[in-house]
């Protein structure tokens, strides 16, 4: 029999009950049918990467976490609760073992019930380590709304990281069936904007070019860690309304988030491409 709380079938979740921090094993049910979570997707979420047995990046997450909050007008339970709960699973973790710590924050139950919070860690798919390691292809894809209109428009959700990511992921699936790895998303005339689960980098002249973010995209931590130690390191960055021609042009593309690093786009649009030896360096800047 499985106990509660071991990692054997290599995911485990804690839920915040009564106070504190449950855990239990990853396929026990811990949250009502009715929760507005799964219903309406009604939530946001923050992906951790863990390793060495911790989560270096968590306070950049934590801070996210409570923009994506304050966006949906849902209470957020605060970063001890927070932290608590990423102690839960990442204590019954291998410390020599990456993973992918999820944060969950829902309506739960809607008026008058708390919201739900938990936390679940499970491997890092054996496709992003390959992306890491390999790069990755893309085909850019458009969102259908034009680049200034989510910032004039707050039921849109722009800049949230809510847990209604069913149109990510099928862009996604779109993706696969051209024969791409992953997409880049454009805005209706044509700008870009972000990856389904990244942040666009592309580098230029010498420049790291990113696309805006009042263009209703997510806030990146990894490429606000970059451009950070890159502006350290005496190194030019710009936030740039950039287009797919841009990412043609430029010496070096990539797609950035905590949990894949950067990898490097080797082909767009079914067009392949280099990175001019550029790929060590900024994921040397991201190890710092
Ligand atoms: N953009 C979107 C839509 C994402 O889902 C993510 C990753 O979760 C990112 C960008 C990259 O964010 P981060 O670097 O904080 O992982």
């Amino acid at each position: 029999m499985r106990q509660a709380g071991a990692v054997s079938d290599e995911r485990v979740v804690a839920i915040w009950r009564n106070g504190a921090a449950q855990r239990s094993a990853g396929d026990e049910p811990v949250i009502s049918a009715f929760d507005l979570g799964l219903g309406r997707g009604d939530g946001v979420f923050e992906s951790v990467f863990v390793s060495g047995g911790g989560t270096p990046h968590l306070a950049d997450h934590l801070a996210r976490l409570h923009r994506s909050a304050e966006l949906l007008e849902l209470a957020d339970p605060g970063e001890e609760t927070w932290r608590e709960l990423v102690d839960a699973v990442v204590g019954a973790w291998p410390v020599d073992r990456a993973g992918v710590c999820r944060l969950f924050l829902t309506r739960g139950l809607g008026d008058g019930h708390p919201p739900t919070a938990l936390a679940l860690l499970s491997p890092v798919p054996a496709e992003v380590l390959r992306q890491r390691a390999q790069g990755l292809s893309v085909v850019t894809l458009s969102l259908g709304v034009p680049a200034a209109f989510r910032a004039e428009a707050p039921w849109l959700l722009g800049g949230a990281k809510t847990l209604s990511y069913a149109v990510n992921m099928a862009a996604q699936r779109h993706a696969h069936r051209l024969g791409a790895d992953d997409v880049v998303f454009t805005s209706l005339e044509g700008q870009l904007l972000e990856g389904p689960t990244s942040t666009v980098v592309w580098s230029a002249g010498g420049t790291l070019h990113t696309p805006p973010l009042d263009t209703g995209i997510l806030a990146g931590t990894t490429s606000a860690r970059l451009f950070t130690r890159a502006a350290e390191a005496g190194r030019p960055t710009s936030v740039t309304a950039g287009t797919v021609a841009d990412l043609h042009a430029a010496d070096a593309v990539w797609l950035l988030s905590g949990v894949r690093g950067a990898a490097t786009v080797h082909t767009i649009d079914g067009v392949a491409r280099g990175d001019a030896g550029l790929s060590q360096g900024v994921r040397a800047l991201l190890a710092q």
